[in-house]
């Protein structure tokens, strides 16, 4: 089995298929090597290999000679040697999973300096500084991530030997009344690199090693280790990519952006990711390495004179520094995008005035980005609809409907800052500096902005958990950009003008202080930043033709309806916008708790007699019919599912001693009354108590008032000559006797009320499938309903027996420990809940082919469910209003995918 892949020289063993075995950046680095695109000579170790290591802790046999071999081919074509004191060869180790993971996995560059090949490579480039800069970047990446990281040290937050070696750089740069880095001399850096081996040498208790190989495997091991460290393994299980890929190593002759003023470094897009407008994009910083342009320790130059923005107005571009060679990597741009067909995120160095590939791989992208590139490659004849479907990731169509801040109230704002407008959209949040703090107030339901010089991988968890994120540093493509970006978060980077301290919390900029706790406002899209809260303004959908065009192909493909959860007139309009074809869930319920409504609703409910229950249940059905009329006619002439009453009275009960007084004296009882009969009422079970259907087999008149009010609302609509399309959903049922009993009662009130009132009209009268004991007869259930809707959030708690308002309480435990993979509530549980659905709708149309069928739990709007109910062949779900869209998009993906 070949376990190491050559590149180099226009000639690869691998090309851009081989992503499983060579990950992402190798299988890359070899198709862009097959491309004749330059590449530096390098190998790529395969993921089995890590597989293999991480399972035996050995690496496979003859991977050593592989490697010894695939090394002289290198050699052989830079003319230079690994390890040899007059002529060496330096190479990088760098990680490259199937999925691009960015920055969460280690690498190690300028491997092979040692006491040896230092004088030889000082002959060499005739550059002292160059190369004892070069040494101190070394050390510090292999004491971090191969002597500390990989060894499994785990020093305290602060202590850990990168920290010590910058702080070491820190005193010898204010010793030496510098500021930057560059401004260090040769002898500074000589100086330095001897301070951090006796400084790595105290912390770890381990000289660093000064050979060749021994660096080497030293590399190649951290970073298949690093494939199990923390935070790329909470990367993994918020992105839910498979812990069992494994990453490969990539090993590549090093090129340098830092070797003078002919030298460059950059990191490009072939497309603006922020916006998705077609133009090349990018930041480059001359004399530098790679890592200095995304760590964001320099605030990088705009690569093309398009892309200057007022703030880099003044900044030196590629394209004016080095026009040949922008005119070069230009051209390898639009071939690398018209290769791949897609946005390519791009790396580059320039040594000595030539050009060197790094990386090319898909490029991350917002939301609004994603839309905008789909639809415009799709008229560019680049891609056709199914790929351009493919293209958007269903959640990422919420950033579209993101709110903005309201632009008013924006202008009368105090204005802190100005940085890089990398994530858009606007949001609010109390400050904090930590991402455990993040974490921790966001648990505890707080709004909260992760403010930081900068941020590195060990965050994701606190940005994750934050609302927006700010940087005092960094660029566009700095890792706070990357990975909010990724997650279409609203982000500010580079904002300069800011000043924070982490050990006092606070922040301080335009002569203003704040502390951890105050509120920030960010403008993602415009790099602003404000003291305070500002109000967020809904985005216009009809505006975006991008946004509207996906939607137009969407529709187009899927085959699935989409209706939408809604209680109130306004929401069914908004919804309507958002391309709803129905409700497929009007919950009753919460149209009682109106303060007019509740007394009435509580009146009924400590009723003793049925008479007195029928008096206070008729005060309500005027406003139930008002409430009909209104939801039937925003949405006519689609249908409208109507659940007839759900929950357990007790929840309209008051709580506190206060209002039980005020009700007694409303209702003219004794408190002692009222107390005995909500003490009646109380549920050790609510959940699986006295609700559902079960409250209208009890109280029959409950059921006779909203058919009443639903059927009263038909005609009124019909006389206005609207089409109103009522569905009357019975909650709840576990037996065929339970539905059979409410829908007597339903057809016998349309009877009625037609008669009543001298009106035909249809409707239909269908039941929630929420109880396993509905989905096993759902055959004799569907001799009598006309339509089903799965209650999913009722069927997970029934079928895993988990309460669905205390499953907090252990499913981190259960996430943790894997037990689960997801909630389940929030993504449908195939194998077991999804099994019953399936059961459902097999059982339910062996009877009655004309039965539709369709979900409205949460799941409805949930992707990853909605292309399992695609697969169960439901004929819609069902979702709140702002998640139409992705269950449009979702639907037909399913459909094309
Ligand atoms: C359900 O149980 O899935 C459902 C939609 O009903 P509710 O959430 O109101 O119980
Ligand atoms: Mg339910």
């Amino acid at each position: 089995m070949k376990r190491v892949y050559f590149f180099g020289n226009g000639k690869a063993d691998g090309t851009a298929k081989d992503k499983n075995l060579l990950g992402g950046k190798g299988a890359n680095l070899a198709e862009m090597t097959n491309l004749e695109i330059p590449v530096p000579p390098g190998f790529t170790i395969t993921t089995k290999v890590c597989i293999h290591f991480m399972n035996s802790g050995e690496y496979p046999d003859n991977l050593k000679k592989e490697v010894q071999n695939s090394l002289k081919e290198i050699e052989q074509i830079m003319g230079q040697k690994f390890g040899d004191p007059e002529n060496p060869l330096l190479v990088s180790v760098r990680s490259g999973a199937r999925q691009s993971m960015p920055g969460m996995m280690e690498s190690v560059l300028n491997i092979g300096l040692t006491s040896k090949t230092i004088p030889g490579l000082i002959e060499k480039s005739g550059d002292n500084r160059f190369v004892y800069d070069a040494y101190r970047r070394l050390i510090t990446m292999y004491a971090d991530v191969v002597m500390e990281k990989a060894a499994a040290i785990e020093p305290k937050e602060g202590d850990g030997i990168r920290e010590k070696l910058d702080e070491i750089m820190a005193k010898l740069k204010s010793h030496n009344g510098v500021e930057n880095d560059s401004e260090l001399s040769a002898e500074n850096l000589k100086e330095l690199c001897h301070l951090f081996k006796i400084e790595v040498a105290k912390s770890l208790g381990e000289e660093f090693p000064d050979d060749a190989q021994i660096q080497l495997w030293g590399g190649i091991k951290a970073v298949f280790k690093s494939w199990n460290g923390k935070r790329a393994v909470s990367y993994r299980e918020i992105e839910n990519i498979p812990h069992h890929w494994g990453t490969a190593v990539n090993i590549q002759a090093m090129v340098y952006g830092n070797m003078g003023d002919n030298c460059a470094t950059g990191v490009a897009f072939t497309r603006n990711p922020a916006t998705g407008e077609n133009v090349f994009f990018g930041e480059w910083l001359p004399n530098a390495q790679g890592e200095d342009v995304v760590a964001g320790l320099r605030t990088p130059n705009p690569l093309n004179n398009l892309n200057k923005i007022s703030d880099s107005q003044n900044l030196p571009s590629l394209e004016d520094s080095m026009p040949k060679i922008y005119e070069e990597l230009d051209a390898i741009q639009n071939q690398l995008e018209a290769h791949y067909n897609d946005m390519q995120d791009i790396e580059f160095t320039i040594q000595n005035g030539r050009l060197w590939m790094l990386q090319t791989r898909t490029g991350k992208r917002n939301g609004p980005a994603s839309v905008r590139m789909a639809v415009e490659m799709l008229e560019e004849g680049m891609i056709d609809e199914k790929t351009a479907l493919m293209r958007v990731k269903p959640e990422q169509l919420g950033e579209i409907m993101h709110p903005m801040l309201d632009a008013k109230v924006e202008k009368q704002s105090e204005l802190l800052a100005k940085g890089l407008p990398a994530g858009p959209g606007g949001a609010s949040g109390q400050i904090v500096f930590t991402a455990d703090e993040a974490e921790v107030w966001h648990k505890n339901g707080k709004q909260v902005i992760l403010v930081r010089s900068e941020t590195s991988p060990e965050d994701v968890h606190g940005m994750f958990a934050s609302e927006a994120i700010l940087t005092t540093r960094g660029g566009m493509t700095s890792h706070a950009a990357l990975v909010a970006r990724g997650w279409g978060k609203c982000c500010v980077v580079g904002c300069a003008n800011i000043r924070i301290s982490p050990i006092d919390k606070t922040l301080s900029a335009n002569g203003t202080t704040l502390m951890e706790g105050d509120w920030i406002t960010l403008n993602g899209s415009s790099g602003r930043v404000y003291k305070g809260q500002i109000p967020l303004k809904a985005v216009n959908l009809k505006s975006n033709t991008y946004f509207q065009k996906l939607m137009q192909i969407t529709d187009r493909h899927r085959k699935m309806g989409v209706r939408t959860n809604a209680d109130s007139p306004a929401d069914a309009k908004q919804a309507r916008e958002f391309g709803a074809e129905g409700i497929g869930l009007c919950r009753t319920e919460h149209m009682f708790f109106d303060p007019e409504r509740i007394s009435a609703m509580r009146e009924m409910i400590v009723a003793e007699n049925e008479e007195d229950r029928r008096k206070a249940i008729m005060k309500l059905l005027p406003h139930q019919r008002e409430d009909f009329y209104g939801i039937l006619k925003a949405m006519a002439p689609h249908p409208v599912t109507i659940r007839l009453l759900d929950p357990p009275l007790h929840e309209f009960l008051p709580q506190d001693e206060d209002q039980i007084l005020k009700l007694a004296e409303e209702l003219n009882i004794t408190t002692e009354e009222l107390n005995a009969r909500i003490e009646n009422l109380h549920e050790l079970n609510p959940m699986l108590g006295h609700r559902g259907c079960r409250l209208g087999i009890s109280y029959p008149e409950i059921t006779e008032m909203q058919t009443r009010a639903i059927f009263e609302a038909t005609v009124q609509l019909k006389n206005e000559n609207q089409s109103p399309f009522p569905e009357v959903m019975v909650p709840l049922i576990g037996s065929v006797e339970e539905f059979t009993n409410q829908k007597k009662i339903i057809n016998d009130m349309a009877e009625t009320v037609k008669k009543e009132q001298g009106v035909q009209f249809t409707y239909l009268v269908g039941t929630m499938i929420e109880l396993p004991r509905a989905c096993a007869t759902a055959d004799q259930i569907a001799e009598e309903a006309q339509f089903f809707s799965f209650g999913t959030n009722d069927l997970t708690q029934t079928t895993f027996g988990f309460s669905r308002d205390d499953i907090g309480g252990f499913l981190p435990d259960y996430l943790e420990q894997k037990i689960l993979s997801i909630d389940p509530f929030q993504s449908i549980d195939q194998e077991g809940v999804g099994s019953l659905v399936k059961m459902g709708v097999e059982k339910g149309r062996s009877v009655n082919s004309k039965l539709k069928i369709g979900i409205c739990g949460e799941h409805g709007g949930d992707p990853e469910s909605i292309y399992f109910f695609h697969k169960t062949e439901l004929d819609y779900v069902s979702c709140s209003p702002f998640r139409v869209p992705i269950a449009r998009l979702a639907a037909a993906q399913a459909e094309v995918g």
